[in-house]
C-alpha cells in the first residue's frame, strides 16, 4: 500500500475535526481556552494512516508532541493481530 502524502490539512477541515472534538484535546481534555489545538492523524501517515477526516483528531501541541509516531494503544491490537 503506497503511504499517504503529508499534505497540508485545509482550514475547513481542520475546523470540522475540532468542532467534532468540541474543541477538546482527545488525549488530556483541555480545550482551546487553555491550550493551543493540533490536527493529529491517529494512525500516523508513516504507519500506513490516511488523511481522511475519520483518521483525525483534535490533540493539544503538548500531547501531539509526546505522540510522534507512536501508535495509539487502542489501535495497538490492530497493528499487532
Ligand atoms: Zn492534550
Amino acid at each position: 500500500m503506497p503511504k499517504s502524502p503529508r499534505i497540508r490539512i485545509p482550514p475547513e477541515v481542520r475546523k470540522y475535526v475540532h468542532q467534532r472534538d468540541n474543541y477538546q484535546c482527545q488525549s488530556c481534555n483541555q480545550t482551546h481556552h487553555d491550550t493551543h489545538l493540533t490536527i493529529d492523524h491517529i494512525i500516523p501517515l508513516a504507519r500506513g494512516g490516511t488523511n481522511d477526516i475519520s483518521n483525525l483528531q483534535t490533540l493539544c501541541l503538548t500531547c501531539n508532541q509526546q505522540k510522534k509516531d507512536k501508535i495509539d494503544p487502542r489501535f495497538r491490537r490492530y497493528f499487532e493481530s
